[in-house]
């Protein structure tokens, strides 16, 4: 790998529960071997569709404290009354590997890592209508209507933290957002910034120093 193919950086996906932030980054990390996925630890009871170790890290609230009292957690937050963190070592050691990580976690995490990394690349995901949120959370019969309730209200206060990301897409079709995102990882990779903090640029074009 080249050193410009070695930009990597935290990418940062929040918004409300029920947006299909999940749903975008496997389809943007489809087919881009310089995209890899965070898997958190939970302290919440897995859903029938869910593997430990695939989805989350499924963690008894002892556990999750041992990680978070050790420094293993990145970034940690109560969401929903669940505890849910990022395991540090593993995303430090893709980043240094040069692969981009796509975080999918909520909004008190996100500032957590925007303010530890701030390389990362920060994306909102809004639904097309408050109305269409509502739907998706109750299609996707996960939860309990109580829980759905919840999920609903913490949404509005989500949402206000939306000033402190640096893109917002709308998920109205999943087409359409993941091609959004992917622009803005393409856009990012192509960052200037970015590229001279890893490289010059006669080393980026190859210059050897020679006259022609
Ligand atoms: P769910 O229980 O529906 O899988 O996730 C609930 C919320 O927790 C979602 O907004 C999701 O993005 C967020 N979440 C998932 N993993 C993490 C994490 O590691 N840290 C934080 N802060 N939030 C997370």
């Amino acid at each position: 790998m080249s050193s410009i193919d070695r930009i990597s950086f935290p990418i940062v996906v929040s918004g409300p529960s029920g947006v299909g932030k999940t749903t975008l980054c496997h389809g943007l990390m489809d087919g881009d071997e310089r995209l890899a996925f965070s898997i958190s630890a939970t302290t919440r009871q897995a859903r029938a569709i869910e593997k430990d170790g695939t989805d989350y890290f499924f963690v008894s609230e002892q556990k999750f404290e041992k990680m978070r009292v050790e420094g293993g957690l990145a970034e940690w937050a109560l969401v929903h009354g669940k505890l849910y963190g990022t395991p540090r070592k593993w995303l430090d050691q893709k980043l240094a590997d040069g692969i981009s990580i796509l975080l999918d976690i909520d909004v008190q995490g996100g500032v957590q890592i925007l303010d530890a990394y701030p390389n990362s690349v920060s994306i909102f995901v809004v639904p097309p209508s408050f109305r269409v949120l509502e739907d998706r959370l109750r299609n996707r019969k996960s939860e309990e209507e109580q829980a759905i309730r919840q999920r609903l209200d913490n949404a509005l206060g989500e949402m206000e933290y939306i000033t402190r990301y640096s893109y917002v897409v709308a998920n109205d079709t999943i087409e359409q957002a993941v091609s959004s995102m992917r622009s803005i990882v393409n856009a990012e990779r192509c960052s200037r910034q970015r590229i001279l903090e890893s490289t010059t640029w006669k080393e980026y074009i190859g210059f050897e120093g020679k006259g022609v």
